[in-house]
């Protein structure tokens, strides 16, 4: 199975983890848990009118565990490398391969430097609006790509257009996650916040 690293559990990282764990991809997480989400009250999260960062952070991260993200809490990534077949992630506890990354670190951009990303002159990661880097399958989301522009609506909508473009790789041109009303019940089940 096409593996994902998702390095770094804000929301710019569990967004990206639950369109490829939903659409089938093996995924994994690895998070510290020193997302800015902790210290926020949102306000400005289209379609939420108000919740806690950290209660925000609760729910996403169920949302992610349900469409099947191994999700490695409190595991720090060290170091991340190209590999032959895509890119070897290091660990306090071990190391893993993955065909694609997605750096997710908020703002340190450490692991991108020693990948080899690009930078812009404003010293962020390079990315275009797919968010892939310089390095072949490689993507940086949310705080990294951005020198202050930072907000969590932001950090999801780069974690999902990375998501997609790794999917549309693996699935086809210009893959679409939509779902509709009549078939929500049916594959989603419980899962289905209003269902009857
Ligand atoms: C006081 C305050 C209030 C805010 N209020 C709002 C608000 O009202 N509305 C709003 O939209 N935004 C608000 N923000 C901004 C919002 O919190 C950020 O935009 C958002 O958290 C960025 O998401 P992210 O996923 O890019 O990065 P982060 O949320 O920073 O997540 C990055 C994650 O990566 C992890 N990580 C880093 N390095 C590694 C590694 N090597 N291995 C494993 N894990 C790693 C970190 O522990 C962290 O959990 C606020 C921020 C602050 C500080």
């Amino acid at each position: 199975m096409v593996s994902v690293i998702v390095v770094g559990g804000g929301p710019a990282g569990l967004s990206a983890a639950l369109f490829t764990a939903k659409n089938g991809l093996e995924t994994r997480v690895f998070d510290t848990d020193k997302t800015w989400m902790h210290k926020a009250h949102l306000f400005n999260y289209l379609g939420v009118g108000s919740v806690g960062g950290s209660e925000f952070m609760a729910t996403a991260r169920q949302q992610v565990d349900d469409f099947g993200a191994e999700r490695h809490q409190d595991e720090e990534v060290t170091g991340v490398e190209e590999s032959d077949d895509g890119f070897t992630v290091t660990t306090a506890d071990g190391e893993y391969d993955a065909e694609y990354v997605v750096l997710a670190t908020g703002a340190n951009r450490d692991l991108a430097e020693e990948l080899g990303c690009e930078t812009t002159d404003d010293g962020v990661v390079d990315v275009d609006v797919t968010m892939e880097t310089s390095v072949e399958d490689c993507y940086a989301t949310g705080g990294m790509v951005r020198a202050e522009e930072w907000q969590a609506v932001i950090s999801a909508g780069d974690g999902a257009a990375a998501a997609l473009n790794v999917l549309t790789k693996e699935k086809g041109d210009h893959y679409h996650d939509f779902d509709t009303p009549d078939t929500a019940d049916a594959l989603f089940g419980d899962l289905r916040d209003d269902a009857a």
